[in-house]
């Protein structure tokens, strides 16, 4: 894809209401060949600030709940279905999810991961292509396509929910947990994970 280097979009102008409130692309982070993926709706006022997928308080509670599956945010991939931010913190339209699709897919596909999970309800129709009602849904996985390939998708509530309703935590955590075991990163870092206990 013209404007993309590797995993990362250097340089685009298709949606011009997001072009006119970003101060930049915001990229995946993580390893190119990780095992787990995350998938986000959009970059907020701190990512487009920071540069960065998931900082600020929804950020937190995503590294708690990898901290406490015994993962660290370096051993996972973390990106958005679009990566420029919606003014107004306002969800991302048809046409903008549909203008970033391209490259999410070659992100996808390069990384390949064993496992993507959707953080929220946008992430999980974008994949999905149907409506879903995500605090009902969250925890099934499913397949779902994305370019010329397939990929297993766990679905997830966005972690942002947990602080709006407190019941939502513990079942975040746990989805957080069983994506560390299904991509079968809980084994691999295990001894780290331990070792970081003490
Ligand atoms: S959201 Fe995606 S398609 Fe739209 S301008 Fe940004 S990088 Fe380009």
């Amino acid at each position: 894809m013209e404007h993309m280097e590797g995993l990362c979009v250097t340089d685009c102008e298709q949606c011009p209401e997001l072009v006119e409130s970003r101060s930049r692309i915001v990229n995946g982070v993580g390893p190119d060949d990780a095992d787990l993926l995350f998938l986000g709706e959009a970059p907020g006022a701190k990512e487009d600030e920071g540069g960065e997928p998931f900082v600020g308080r929804s950020g937190s509670v995503l590294d708690d709940a990898l901290r406490e599956a015994g993962l660290a945010r370096a051993d996972v991939r973390i990106t958005n279905c679009v990566r420029c931010r919606p003014p107004d913190n306002r969800d991302p339209k048809t046409e903008e999810l549909a203008n970033c699709r391209g490259y999410l897919a070659r992100e996808f596909e390069l990384v390949d991961p064993e496992l993507v999970v959707t953080l929220g309800k946008v992430p999980s129709q974008h994949l999905l292509d149907r409506n879903v009602a995500i605090t009902n849904e969250a925890g099934s996985i499913v397949d779902a396509r994305l370019g010329d390939e397939s990929y297993r998708v766990l679905l997830s509530v966005h972690p942002a929910a947990t602080l709006y309703d407190r019941s939502q935590r513990e079942g975040f955590f746990e989805t957080i947990a069983r994506a560390a075991d299904l991509s079968g990163l809980a084994d691999s870092t295990d001894g780290q994970a331990s070792l970081d206990d003490f």
